[in-house]
């Protein structure tokens, strides 16, 4: 089935002269490393054709894997292959200018939940798209060429999407590719130095984290980063909104999320967990995701408490029902 999806991807590749690739809004390592480390792949073979990266926005922390193409003409946008990586639904994509392409192909690892496009190659248990650009990388081996450019971007989106490898959706395929990956010659040092490596006020807004914290009745974990915090530390949107992660290891906080407030007043909502599904809460508020991790956006302190009461329970009825959860 895979090989079906894959090989009419690649049908679709070689069909056209010029190919865009996009990705979803705010992007993440996996975003941005499986975008670029496509682009490298069918540069390298396919040095006659086209190949860009266009997208509306870029995320600072992953900067170091390199720079994006310049904007491109509507006539080049209407004589090419579209493929979105990492994006379930249209809405999300970052470049609105991708419904200009003459066809577009998706690939996800996220639920489908709209599924776009007139080629479709949708895996909801990988552990991240990069992962899929390996597999698809290695299908057609014969055929494409890699360097240690493109196993860096890939890598990259591995690690990031996997919690360093961490996450219930690694598998032993996952490894594999990582070791392939590996193999190219990534430099893991450099690359975990980028990825990884805080700043002096980080970690100050970090210990600020874990006294403003709060819990519910049932464990949920929760924190507020308001404008004024995020000025009061120096942090720019994506740090601040990297703090989900700080709760995620707290006994008995089996759910944890974060609350950050954008510039335009709307707050975003990173929603986290272990053993618990939680994506159902974040899609009663426009939002989605994957079993234990998804997001949303809401407005008003209102809807704060109620995400919050709505999880507070969902962790109440997980632990009266499963035993041996920490
Ligand atoms: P985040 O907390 O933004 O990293 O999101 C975690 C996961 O949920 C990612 O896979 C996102 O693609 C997904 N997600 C975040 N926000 C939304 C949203 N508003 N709608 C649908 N999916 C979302």
């Amino acid at each position: 089935m895979n090989l079906e999806h894959m090989t009419a991807i690649l049908e679709k590749i070689q069909a056209y002269e010029t190919v865009i690739l996009f990705r979803h809004l705010r992007p993440d390592g996996d975003a941005v490393g499986a975008t670029k480390g496509l682009c490298e792949i069918l540069r390298l073979s396919y040095p006659e054709k086209k190949i860009y990266v266009n997208n509306a926005d870029f995320s600072d922390f992953v900067a170091f894997l390199g720079e994006e193409d310049e904007p491109l003409s509507d006539e080049i946008y209407a004589n090419a292959l579209g493929i979105v990586i990492d994006t379930a639904t249209t809405a999300r994509i970052s470049n609105p200018r991708y419904a200009l392409c003459r066809e577009i192909v998706k690939i996800d690892h996220h639920i489908e939940t709209e599924p776009y496009g007139t080629c479709r190659w949708v895996e909801e248990h990988k552990s991240s798209a990069c992962e899929m650009i390996v597999e698809f990388y290695y299908t057609f081996r014969d055929r494409l060429k890699i360097n240690r450019e493109a196993a860096t971007c890939l890598y990259a989106g591995m690690v990031t999407d996997s919690g360093r490898f961490r996450f219930r959706s690694v598998s032993g395929d996952t490894m594999r590719y990582a070791g392939l990956l590996l193999d190219l010659g990534v430099d893991v040092d450099r690359l975990y130095a980028n990825l990884y490596m805080k700043d002096f006020h980080t970690l100050k807004f970090q210990a600020y984290v874990y006294k403003k914290m709060k819990r519910t009745a049932n464990g949920v974990a929760c924190l507020y980063v308001s404008r004024a915090m995020q000025k009061k530390f120096g942090l720019t949107f994506e740090e601040a909104c990297a703090s989900v992660s700080y709760m995620d290891s707290i006994k008995g906080s089996l759910i944890w999320l974060a609350f950050i407030e954008a510039k335009d007043g709307s707050i975003r909502v990173r929603l986290r967990s272990r053993f618990v599904t939680v994506n159902p809460i974040t899609e009663h508020y426009h939002g989605g995701g994957h079993d234990c991790a998804s997001g949303a956006t809401v407005h008003s302190k209102r809807e704060m408490r109620a995400l919050i009461a709505e999880a507070d329970e969902r962790l109440r009825a997980y632990k009266a029902e499963h035993e041996g959860w920490l």
